[in-house]
């Protein structure tokens, strides 16, 4: 079989229902693309309408970079038709481009049959993910997701790289609306489904933790039939998701109760080790090399989802002690100076936030530690309630001085304070760095973490830079 397929005509037309609008239906595609400056020779560019831009308006770019064909939508057709008339190039039209580019996915899917494990969850999606992509490549080809790609645009185009061969697609599965999830379901057709975790994320656009549950569940909508589904048994959070009865639902956790949970935990400062325990099974031992009880839990999931699919032991074993973690999640880096910078910048809310601060509390160190925090998005009208929560926890948790910045920092800097911290800032995050340099040891530790928005890389940079 060859690598990848092309796209005929007619599989364009009878995955998504569109009309030939215009040209030759006799070329086919190598690729599909939605980005009009990424070249990508001869492949068939799908115009999107974003909330801040419209891919209409790039059609022509994409032709002229080298694009073989469109797919827009038919109402736009009088308008872009003088300039799409120009050539010979096929052009499909359907009312809606986001809904058939993930027709095209699963269409794709549906022809090359590759089993889905989709992973969602409020946090450890991409960690649990790529640990799950170490096990699983270690028995035969598959798909995972790159990065973050996990929406109505990035779960497509992870799906258009599927290949013949793959058996399983490993997908993370975002979102930050009601619906979405059945949206993004629909295209997948998981056979099993991961929930890491439910957590106040995304509270404007949800509403509620039971929002959040509710629309995570969302996942189960169009499982294949005997799907199975593996939940956070130790998250009290995990109970509100609304369960059908026609699936199989196991638990990992920390106790007994569920069908995996981890017995013998151990965590250092590079790693950690536990037993991975079952009913009427001897355990497997797990051995992990990035540090953090949060990446303990997500290992005991993806360990746990791929003995539910079959994978043996020593497999998992193998492809978790060889994970190296994923940039910005918990990454401990020693400098020359012999300070500690944990990145943890790459996303945040208040869940992450006290799994960080707990972390950092537990790591094996020789000075002090310091918290450099920006705020959290997306939390609505409990935002200044949830920042100055985590701003008591960072002084709980030990710190010797806390820096908080971004639209939220005095929330959090109150926090701290009414908890009797008493070293706080509350700063512009471009002097942070300046600010605290001058006086790290060897020995001493900083977390720096916050929401993607505030882009808290450019602190560790500067520190990393300055050491
Ligand atoms: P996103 O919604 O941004 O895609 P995600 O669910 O994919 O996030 P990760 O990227 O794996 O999650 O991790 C995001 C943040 O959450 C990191 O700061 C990480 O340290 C923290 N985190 C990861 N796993 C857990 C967990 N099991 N519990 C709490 N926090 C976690
Ligand atoms: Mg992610």
């Amino acid at each position: 079989m060859p690598e990848t397929q092309l796209w005929t005509s007619e599989d364009i037309l009878m995955a998504t229902g569109a009309d030939l609008l215009w040209g030759n239906r006799d070329i086919p595609f190598p690729d599909i693309g939605t980005d009009s400056r990424k070249r990508k020779p001869d492949a068939l560019f799908v115009a999107l309408q974003g909330e801040n831009h419209d891919g209409h308006n790039f059609m022509k770019k994409a032709l002229d970079a080298g694009y073989g064909g469109i797919l827009m939508e038919k109402s736009r057709w009088q308008e872009f038709s003088p300039i799409l008339k120009n050539q010979n190039l096929p052009v499909f039209g359907v009312d809606n481009t986001l809904q058939a580019l993930g027709r095209l996915a699963r269409y794709r899917l549906g022809i090359y049959g590759a089993k889905v494990l989709a992973v969602t969850g409020s946090n450890g999606k991409t960690s649990t993910k790529e640990m799950l992509g170490n096990i699983f490549r270690k028995q035969g080809p598959c798909l995972v997701t790159r990065g973050n790609f996990n929406n109505e645009i990035g779960l497509p185009l992870t799906l258009f790289q599927l290949k013949p061969m793959d058996l399983w697609a490993i997908l993370e599965l975002g979102m930050n609306h009601p619906g979405e999830m059945e949206r993004l379901s629909a295209i997948c057709l998981p056979d099993m489904a991961v929930i890491t975790r439910i957590a106040p994320a995304h509270l404007e656009g949800l509403g509620s933790v039971e929002g959040i549950a509710k629309a995570k569940g969302e996942i189960f909508t169009h499982m294949k039939t005997g799907g199975s589904i593996l939940i956070n048994g130790s998250d009290p959070h995990s109970q509100l998701i609304p369960l059908r009865q026609d699936r199989r639902v196991q638990y990992f956790g920390q106790s007994d109760h569920c069908d995996f949970y981890m017995k013998n935990l151990a965590c250092h400062a590079g790693g950690s080790s536990f037993d991975l325990c079952r009913q009427n099974k001897p355990p497997v031992a797990i051995t992990l090399n990035i540090p953090g009880t949060m990446m303990a839990e997500n290992a005991l999931a993806a360990a746990a989802a791929a003995l539910m699919a079959g994978v043996p032991e020593n497999l998992i074993q193998e492809g978790l002690s060889e994970f190296t973690g994923c940039p910005g999640r918990f990454r401990p880096m020693t400098t020359e100076v012999g300070f500690t910078v944990i990145d943890d910048t790459y996303n945040a809310n208040p869940d992450s936030m006290e799994a960080a601060l707990k972390q950092t509390r537990l790591m094996d160190k020789k000075g002090r530690t310091f918290a450099i925090l920006g705020s959290m998005g997306e939390l609505g009208e409990e935002a200044p309630a949830l920042h100055r929560h985590v701003g008591s926890l960072a002084a709980k948790a030990g710190i010797s001085a806390l820096y908080a910045c971004g639209p939220n920092g005095t929330d959090i800097a109150y926090g701290a304070r009414s908890a009797g911290l008493e070293e706080v800032f509350c700063e512009n995050k471009e002097t942070i760095a300046s600010m605290i340099l001058p006086g790290l040891m060897p020995g001493d530790q900083v977390l720096v973490k916050g929401s993607r928005s505030m882009s808290m890389e450019s602190v560790v940079d500067q520190l990393m830079q300055a050491a």
